[in-house]
């Protein structure tokens, strides 16, 4: 018996309701990781998308993935100096 019980499998519709198109149109920063996570609604009446973005360069969530974390849009700074690889 085939189980449809994967919540996580992607389908096309959910792309509809998906915010990351218009961030990556948004934002070109090279250093926001976007996670995407779908999301069963309550009783499974249907799915959603949630989007996470956070930054590699300041290791970092990113709450508005759109503008991007502040930071990678400023000028070099000793901020990388002083944060290092981890
Ligand atoms: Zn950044």
């Amino acid at each position: 018996m085939e189980s449809n019980s994967d919540g996580s499998k992607w389908t096309s519709d959910l792309c509809s309701g998906c915010r990351v198109p218009r961030i990556v149109l948004a934002n070109a920063c090279p250093n926001l990781i976007l996670e995407a996570e779908v999301q069963s609604k309550f009783l499974g009446l249907g799915r959603s998308v949630k989007v996470s973005a956070r930054c590699i360069r300041t290791h970092k969530p990113v709450e508005e993935p759109e503008i991007g974390c502040g930071l990678c849009h400023q000028p070099l700074t000793g901020f990388e100096l002083a944060e290092g690889d981890e």
